[in-house]
């Protein structure tokens, strides 16, 4: 398997005293990530280079992250308490769910999946992010232990999400109709390191002439799911339709 590096300069780990440089960091994975990700390909192709991109990142995280701060990350199987908020997605992480879908699910439980996804569609597809908090309504991937089934394939933005104090997320969120803007303590190195991955990916996707505007997940890996041909539409470098 090809090894990336993306680096990260400067750590928190190296230096204590220097932030996180998101901005450089996400330059990098755009300048790593141009040629990558943005080749075209099939279905299996670009699930290939986001799983490069992610396990790099990963790997950053461990290398870099702060050890008392990565130990503090309360969020784990079962939790799902954040599982109620609009997620954006660019299109080869919609890809790769989708992708992930068909080879680890059968026809039956695919369609279940389907059925779900096509009903949180109807309910949220209009909701902005406050409106969709208030309704409190899981994601169409998270079972019913409060597992996430696409877990390996998550989201950057789900994988940004790392509370480090179980209940006061889950009151935050709870109360955030109430309340507005919620305040949830968290691994701020995790955040920003996924953000700025999420980020130097878009960026590298435009660089590439290839379709980069984020889609809410819910709509995007039904609308795959519905009609797989997306995936050469957007390969070919033409805008996907997800209505
Ligand atoms: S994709 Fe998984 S982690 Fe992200 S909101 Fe859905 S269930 Fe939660």
């Amino acid at each position: 398997m090809i090894r990336l590096n993306i680096g990260c300069n400067p750590s928190p780990r190296d230096n204590m005293s220097e932030p996180f440089d998101s901005t450089t960091y996400a330059r990098q994975v755009r300048r790593v990530f141009r040629s990558l990700v943005c080749s075209g390909g099939n279905a299996a192709d670009i699930s290939g280079r986001m799983h490069l991109l992610t396990v790099a990142a990963e790997r950053d995280l461990l290398r870099f992250g702060v050890p008392s701060e990565m130990t503090r990350v309360a969020c784990g199987p079962g939790c799902g308490a954040c599982c109620v908020l609009n997620v954006s997605v660019l299109i080869p992480e919609a890809i790769t769910i989708f992708w992930y879908l068909q080879k680890v699910f059968g026809e039956e439980q695919l369609e279940k999946i389907r059925a779900r996804l096509h009903e949180l569609r109807i309910k949220t597809r209009w909701l902005d992010d406050e409106e969709r908090l208030f309704l409190r309504e899981p994601c169409a991937f998270l079972d019913q232990k409060g597992l996430c089934v696409i877990h390996k394939v998550r989201p950057l933005l789900c994988r940004a999400i790392t509370s480090t104090n179980s209940s006061n997320c889950r009151e935050a969120i709870a109360m955030a109709p109430l309340n507005g803007q919620p305040s949830i303590e968290m691994n701020l190195f995790q955040k920003n390191l996924f953000e700025a991955v999420y980020q130097g990916l878009k960026e590298a996707l435009e660089d590439a002439g290839l379709d980069h505007r984020p889609r809410r997940l819910t709509s995007v890996v039904l609308a795959l799911l519905v009609e797989p041909d997306i995936v050469g539409t957007f390969a070919a470098g033409e805008q996907v339709q997800v209505h």
